[in-house]
């Protein structure tokens, strides 16, 4: 194992490699900080994993006013770009900045030590006064109650017809669909598929997702009252079995229909154990977050941020750009 260690520590250590982590990389590169980037998949994985073909980032997801304060901005013609274009500029901020950073590397433990704390992956020990937790959510996206443990998130021998995202919902045609969720991500989805597809979107509440942006919201309503989509609020999916080509999907433990695909678009989880790990206490209910103070760091750990997804605030590419920035001007 390599151990890199400046002799007063690296200024900063930054988990992950999404907006959040590639946000507070390119501002500390701009300040001169001896910092590194440290992504266990490639720059912007999630967005790679869960965003369909040619997605477009929207800046005021959940209804999020946009505001950037840092070097990286989408505004203007940038504000709504495809989601390959979103990355390409991503990796082009990360090397106009110089951001040093290590794809490929996924960080096993945070540890106090050394000048404040020692960050461990497979391959090395990185010993830094700070560290900035930007993981995400996404490394266990939330699936159905009763497919929790299963690897993937979903049962073996479902796999195909039920999945946690399509990437390419444009090619998907003729089928019977039902999305799970309600919030924009099955909005989405379901948008996509609606026009070649028979879509019904099964959510437990009364109505689509408070959080719903509002463009999302109006064109669901629109597409509701066409008739090209089926609500099926107030359902809960009780189980779900092969019927021969089909699935068989319960809704509230009685009423069981087919369809041809499952889409679970639940979001994601927080990495309890990690945090834990870390010493970062987590605390409220029914989703614990991470208890941090306003500045995003730890109320336990001093030196030690949590920022993006992971800090519950809200799940969105602008807020986990905006938290980079203030993070690293806080630290600085
Ligand atoms: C389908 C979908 C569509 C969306 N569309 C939009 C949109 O249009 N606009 C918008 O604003 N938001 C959108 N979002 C939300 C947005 O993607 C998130 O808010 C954003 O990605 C959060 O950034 P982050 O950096 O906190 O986390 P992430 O983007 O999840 O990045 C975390 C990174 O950390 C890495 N990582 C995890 N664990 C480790 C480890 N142990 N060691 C090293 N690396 C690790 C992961 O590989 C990942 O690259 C969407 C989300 C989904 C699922």
């Amino acid at each position: 194992m390599v151990s890199f260690s400046l002799s007063n520590g690296m200024d900063v250590v930054i988990v992950g490699g999404g907006p959040a982590g590639l946000s507070a990389g390119v501002e500390a590169a701009a300040r001169g900080l001896e910092h590194i980037v440290l992504e266990k998949g490639k720059l912007m994985q999630t967005l790679l994993d869960f965003y369909p073909k040619e997605k477009p980032v929207v800046m005021n997801w959940h209804g999020v006013t946009p505001v950037f304060e840092g070097i990286m901005r989408f505004e203007g013609t940038d504000a709504e770009l495809p989601a390959e274009q979103f990355i390409e500029r991503c990796n082009r901020y990360a090397q106009d900045a110089h951001v040093q950073m290590r794809e490929g590397v996924e960080v096993s433990s945070v540890r106090p030590g050394g000048a404040g704390y020692l960050v461990t992956t497979s391959d090395a020990s990185y010993d830094a006064k700070h560290v900035i937790l930007a993981l995400g959510v996404f490394g266990r996206p939330k699936t159905l109650p009763q497919w929790e443990g299963e690897r993937s998130g979903i049962p073996q021998r479902l796999r195909g017809k039920a999945v946690l995202s399509l990437k390419d919902p444009d090619a998907v045609s003729g089928l019977d669909v039902l999305i799970a969720g309600g919030g924009d991500s099955a909005v989405e989805d379901a948008l996509r598929l609606c026009s070649r597809n028979n879509v019904s979107i099964s959510y437990r509440q009364a109505d689509f997702g408070r959080r719903l942006s509002p463009e999302n919201h109006a064109a669901a309503i629109e597409c509701v009252r066409h008739g090209h989509l089926t609500t099926l609020f107030g359902t809960n999916i009780t189980a779900v079995d092969l019927a021969g080509e089909r699935l068989a999907v319960t809704l509230n433990g009685s009423d069981t229909r087919e369809y041809d695909r499952l889409v679970v678009r639940f979001g994601g989880t927080t990495p309890l154990e990690f945090l834990a790990g870390c010493g970062v206490r987590c605390a409220g209910s029914p989703k614990a977050k991470p208890v941090l103070k306003d500045s995003l760091e730890s109320a336990d750990c001093p030196g030690l941020y949590v920022i993006g997804d992971l800090a519950g605030v809200k799940d969105a590419i602008v807020v986990a750009i905006q938290q980079g920035v203030r993070v690293i001007r806080d630290i600085r």
